[in-house]
């Protein structure tokens, strides 16, 4: 790790300037040459990170948004074939970048167009997959497919620059999760270790950031929580990592919640601030960054730049970690209007499958429940993930009210199997449980969804409806229904491969209700 974060420390590698050509006419080599320029513009405006911090990524391999664009950087393509068949591709993970468009494709587009082609065709070179049919809810989600659409936002100079507050316009999905109620920012650091989950009590937000840190980084991380109107002390979660060093000092002033964490990081945490707002600045005038201010910088100047904001209105509710007892790798905020401040209780189940392999923890961001599925499967389950919409609009009726979505990106092998697409629940219906074959592994899988306001009210049998299944139907079945008003929203899976390809081996469902 340590090389790593030498690696990491030097930014700003040297591009020759020069494309390569293969079958270019020379037109095509000015327009080439006019939107690789922009294109390595973009690749080294912070723009870029950041914008892609704040959406959904899947397919990552486990890399933030700094990380992904900084290898970007030092991958960037030097070689274009221009050809007479198909479109556009580039060959997956490969040394020494090339690219392959037709000359089709170069003519009917704009050269901004085809610098966003050429960032998403340089990402395949880097190993970013598109694991499933482009129909799939997952597939604009992925690395490739968001890096091109940020691109394209930032060319077309819709961007909001300050990505401190508000939304990208033109990228893919959304904020993750920009449901109204709540997000999930992107992963800062890396995801290794263990995944813990820190959320703090009903009516309660982060005030504190809390944790150690010495001159290696940062070494834990946890909230310390209190009420709605930034005072008191309500809740303190453990520290995730090593406790050991100094004691971070990221406490907001009275009065204020944490609505943000930057600093530095590379493949774990090596900096951290808190970045704090007035609480009534947050639930009345929302956007408004007057009151905004920062906690002490502790920690090291090491690795890339990176922040991570809630949007506007919403302050820090909890913290996704990822850590093992010797130090913190990364983490991700769960963002929460402070204007919606429900009660929302977790429902667990038993795992089905075995806990071989990787484990990870994937939901939804907070009050929003799956309504979907995606995967890849044969005659195992490959890969699996899911879509998340809010359900509830705060102080109405029971009804179905998501306008966006959000996904719970897909974990397993990105070539198993089939891909399938997203299999939505119908209008005013989320999934209510999962039916599963599994042994050593999970065989197969089924959604099973409800209509909403049944599932949440007092109708004496709600129909529960099963979607079709993926995989092969052997070993033991299994169902895992949510009790009446949960509604599934997330899992912890176990990956590992088995015969070459990644498989998930186990899968522990999580059923939410939620707010109201
Ligand atoms: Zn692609």
């Amino acid at each position: 790790m340590e090389a790593g974060v030498e690696e990491l420390a030097t930014v700003g590698q040297e591009f020759s300037g020069d494309l390569g050509f293969g079958g270019c006419s020379a037109s095509e080599r000015t327009k080439l040459t006019t939107a690789g320029d922009l294109a390595w513009d973009v690749l080294n405006d912070s723009d870029l990170a950041r914008c892609l911090s704040n959406h959904a990524l899947s397919g990552a391999n486990g890399k933030s948004a700094e990380t992904i664009v900084y290898g970007m950087r030092n991958g960037y393509t030097t070689y274009v074939e221009c050809s007479d068949t198909g479109t556009v591709s580039a060959p997956y993970d490969i040394i020494g970048e090339t690219t392959k468009m037709s000359h089709d494709y170069i003519a009917t587009r704009d050269t901004e167009e085809l610098a966003a082609t050429l960032l998403h065709l340089v990402a395949h070179n880097q190993g970013y997959r598109h694991p499933e049919s482009s129909d799939s809810a997952e597939h604009q989600y992925t690395v490739p497919e968001q890096i091109e659409a940020c691109t394209l936002s930032i060319l077309d100079d819709d961007y909001e620059s300050n990505m401190d507050i508000g939304a990208v316009p033109k990228a893919h999905g959304g904020f993750t999760g920009g449901l109204q109620q709540s997000a999930l920012t992107g992963l800062a650091g890396a995801e290794a270790g263990e995944p813990y989950e820190d959320i703090c009590p009903t009516g309660t937000f982060v005030g504190a950031a809390i944790g150690t840190w010495d001159g290696t980084g940062i070494n834990s991380l946890g909230i310390s929580c209190r009420n709605a109107d930034g005072t008191g002390s309500v809740y303190t979660s453990p520290r995730r990592g090593d406790g050991a060093g100094n004691a971070l000092s990221s406490s907001c002033p009275t009065g204020k919640l944490l609505v943000g964490l930057s600093g530095q990081a590379d493949d774990d945490i090596e900096r951290l601030r808190g970045v704090c707002l007035s609480a009534s600045d947050l639930r009345y005038d929302p956007g408004n960054e007057d009151s905004k201010s920062f906690t002490p910088l502790e920690g090291v100047d090491q690795g890339l730049a990176m922040s991570r904001r809630c949007p506007a209105g919403q302050a820090v509710k909890g913290i996704k970690t990822y850590s093992a007892d010797h130090g913190l790798y990364g983490f991700a905020l769960q963002c929460e209007r402070v204007a919606h401040t429900n009660e929302q209780i977790s429902e667990d189940f038993n795992r089905v499958g075995r806990k071989v392999g990787e484990e990870r923890l994937d939901r939804c961001p907070r009050t929003t429940v799956m309504k979907g599925l995606f995967g890849r499967s044969g005659y195992e389950l490959d890969r699996i993930g899911g879509t998340c919409v809010q359900v509830f609009d705060q102080g109405d009726s029971v009804e179905m009210v998501g306008t966006d979505v959000a996904v719970v990106a897909g974990r397993g092998g990105p070539t198993g199997g089939e891909a399938w697409a997203a299999e939505q629940c119908g209008g005013g219906q989320a999934l209510v449980g999962l039916e599963v074959y599994s042994e050593d592994r999970v065989n197969s899988i089924r959604g099973l969804c409800a209509d909403v306001s049944d599932w949440s009210g007092d109708a004496p049998s709600p129909i529960v409806t099963a979607k079709p299944w993926h995989g092969d139907n052997h070993g033991d079945l299994h169902q895992r229904k949510c009790s009446r008003g949960y509604f599934l929203s997330g899992w912890r899976t176990w990956v590992d491969k088995h015969n070459g390809t990644s498989r998930v081996f186990g899968l522990d469902p999580i059923c939410i209700q939620p707010e109201r």
